[in-house]
């Protein structure tokens, strides 16, 4: 459906928990956060219902974020009752891939279509600091297991931070020797993220430019996103660039967020949208939930206003929380 400023919203991002094996020092606490409780959380098959209606006014991508969502027990069976609703064509996770190889059978069998991994270092010692977790070959085991699998999209996002300045060539790199594409995805001062030092697009750029050349331009990904992608010279896939801060895409947003809770959020930034769960409960119809989510896309923000003065509906929640 079109909002107030003729933004097609076609995709929703729906976080399926907000616990997480990992404490990425950008996004949760050391000592972790005071987990949502069970009975607050949104079932799946609620997830399912609301992912029908979000269809029905014209949705047609879904990713599945969290927190973790390889936490949450079962997450092939809330895939395949996604990929069963009609006018769904993708379903997309994303995850740190600690999980990943065990769970991607299941996965697969189900239906999902694509895979963007978190990884911000290839360095061991430098990713149990970032995350607080000595977990990278896990995750490098997840990494494989996605790329192994036939007809999976695979992405990696990468978030500069500055302590991992010296890993973003080697992280370039594996876009180099695989068919994948590696996304440099701007630091957002949201929580936690408030915190590290931002690098921009043009600082990460002039880095990868000294290792491999001038960038080459390519073929953007046509999904209506906002990454911005380039290739170098004897590359198999692309890097992408998303910059939410230095390169505002607010204009062109198509998406909405579905936080674990049930809030659906309109926009990443402010703290506005409306609780689906609170209307299931209180047993709310099909119509009634669907003009409550009409109601709120058509109030979506005009943009985020990240490095401006706070407003009193910012958002407070940290990205395990949102999603990403
Ligand atoms: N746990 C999963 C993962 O890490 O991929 C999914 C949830 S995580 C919140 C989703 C994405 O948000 C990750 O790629 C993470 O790096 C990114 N992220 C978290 N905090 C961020 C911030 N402040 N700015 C930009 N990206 C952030
Ligand atoms: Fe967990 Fe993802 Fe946040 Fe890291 S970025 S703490 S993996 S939710």
């Amino acid at each position: 459906m079109l909002d107030a400023l003729g933004r097609n919203i076609r995709y929703l991002r729906i976080s399926v928990t907000d616990r997480c094996n990992l404490r990425c020092r950008y996004c949760m606490p050391a000592e972790g956060v005071a987990w949502v409780d069970h009975t607050a959380i949104l079932t799946y098959e609620q997830v399912v219902r609301l992912t029908g209606l979000f269809a029905a006014l014209g949705v047609d991508k879904v990713r599945l974020t969290g927190g973790e969502p390889l936490v949450r027990r079962g997450l092939d069976r809330l895939v395949a009752g996604i990929k069963a609703v009609a006018g769904i064509k993708g379903v997309y996770l994303t995850t740190n891939g600690l999980l990943l190889a065990g769970q991607l059978p299941g996965l697969l069998a189900a239906g999902l279509d694509g895979v963007n991994l978190s990884l911000d270092t290839l360095d061991r010692s430098q990713y149990a600091s970032l995350t607080r977790r000595d977990e990278l070959p896990r995750a490098l085991e997840g990494l494989e297991a996605a790329l192994a699998a036939p007809g999976l999209r695979v992405k990696v996002n990468c978030v500069p931070c500055g302590e991992n300045d010296r890993q973003l060539v080697p992280l370039a790199a594996l876009a180099r020797d695989r068919a994948l594409s590696v996304r440099f995805i701007e630091l957002m001062p949201i929580g936690l993220g408030s915190a590290l030092p931002r690098r921009t697009e043009e600082e990460v750029l002039t880095m990868l430019e000294q290792a491999f050349g001038p960038a080459l331009p390519c073929s953007q990904e046509g999904d209506g996103g906002p990454g911005r992608y380039v290739t170098f010279p004897g590359f198999q896939g692309k890097v992408g660039f998303i910059s939410a801060v230095s390169h505002q895409f607010c204009q062109s947003c198509n998406r909405v967020r579905l936080t674990a809770a049930g809030f659906l959020k309109t926009c990443l930034q402010y703290d506005c949208g409306v609780d689906l769960k609170a209307l299931l409960d209180a047993g709310a119809d099909n119509g009634a939930l669907t003009a409550a989510i009409r109601r709120a896309i058509a109030q979506k923000p005009e943009g985020h206003h990240f490095g401006q003065a706070p407003t009193r509906r910012d958002e407070g929640r940290n990205m395990n929380q949102i999603g990403g």
